[in-house]
């Protein structure tokens, strides 16, 4: 799947994608820098010893929000015009991508709607609440929250700012990316959880401009790994959404995606896929081992090494992209009593 850099841009024209270059993302850590946490990247000593390479952990559950998600987002509100900014953001996200943008919003003084479906649990809707946002609760799937998106977005010229698929946001996770060759200059291999793509094709133009020579390997749970279906069938297909640990990795890509299934497919060398019982013990490793709560899509990458899935070459950067996990799950899985 490594493809040459002039591949990629040929194949990013043919198609009229909306392209992400490695000045966008500059451009964006400049803009966001103050207003997002620049994360730590720590040595992970047993995943060292375990591998005989050194392996970092890119703690995105440092993030104000527990996820990375809060620099894609405020990446793309920056980016917005007075008028826009006046008139307001809509999303349909209940998961970290609905913090990130009520987060966000309310730091810019910007007023924002998130629109949910009535089955979306107290705990969530409350969690959206105390941030700030406008919460409108319609219908009974996420379906039936995204026309209400669009309703808004027609109706009251409000903006959508989406969860992957969207150039600005994929370049605000991308300084991921930047921090991490700044910190790791001999960087050989980086694994990143991936589903919707923005966080991994955003990583990816990155670390791939900057070090052409080190892999980036996107993870997903073999429940429902969007990404990896379309790229096997070649383009967006649907997918049957299953329950799964990693929560924050499910949903599809989209099958009008404009940006990062081009990115993805071209630019990641690989995607290794987890059973729940590795996204398991990978929760529990890190719990145990490196002190850090995670969510199951934050502890893939750790998951991947334990399941010795992933073959790492040299100095390793694992993006623990999440922390946000109910906590009686999170303590049932750390006592070892479920799997
Ligand atoms: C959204 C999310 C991901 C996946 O990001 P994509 O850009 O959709 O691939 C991974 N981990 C966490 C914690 C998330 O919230």
């Amino acid at each position: 799947m490594t493809i040459m850099k002039s591949d990629v841009q040929s194949k990013l024209t043919e198609e009229n994608v909306q392209p992400v270059t490695l000045a966008d993302i500059e451009q964006a850590a400049a803009r966001i820098v103050g207003r997002v946490a620049r994360t730590p990247l720590v040595r992970a000593s047993t995943l060292s010893e375990y591998t005989g390479q050194s392996v970092h952990l890119k703690l995105e559950t440092c993030q104000p929000v527990g996820a990375f998600k809060l620099r894609g987002a405020m990446n793309a509100i920056l980016l917005l015009d007075d008028a826009a900014r006046e008139r307001g953001l809509v999303t349909a996200s209940t998961g970290n991508h609905g913090r990130a943008v009520a987060y966000a919003a309310r730091e810019l003084g910007v007023p924002a709607i998130i629109c949910m479906s009535s089955l979306v649990p107290a705990n969530k809707i409350e969690a959206i609440r105390l941030l700030g946002a406008e919460i409108r609760i319609v219908g009974l799937s996420q379906d039936d929250a995204q026309e209400e998106v669009e309703r808004l977005t027609k109706s009251r010229g409000l903006t959508p700012i989406p969860p992957f698929d969207h150039a600005d946001v994929v370049a605000g996770q991308g300084t991921i990316g930047l921090e991490i060759v700044k910190n790791l200059p001999e960087l050989a291999t980086v694994l990143v959880p991936l589903s919707g793509g923005g966080l991994a094709g955003g990583v990816a133009v990155a670390v791939k401009a900057l070090k052409p020579q080190a892999r980036v390997i996107g993870i997903s749970m073999k429940r429902g790994a969007a990404m990896h279906a379309a790229i096997a069938a070649g383009k967006p297909v649907a997918i049957r959404e299953e329950e799964t640990l990693a929560d924050s990795l499910g949903g599809g890509i989209g099958l009008q995606n404009h940006v990062t299934f081009a990115l993805c497919r071209d630019l990641l060398d690989d995607i290794i896929l987890l059973s729940e019982d590795e996204i398991t013990e990978g929760i529990r490793h890190a719990a145990r081992n490196e002190c850090v709560t995670v969510e199951g899509a934050g502890a893939v990458g750790i998951a991947a090494i334990l399941a010795d899935k992933a073959e790492l070459s040299g100095p390793t950067a694992v993006i623990v992209s999440g922390g946000n996990i109910d906590p009686n799950i999170h303590q049932k899985i750390v006592e070892g009593t479920t799997l």
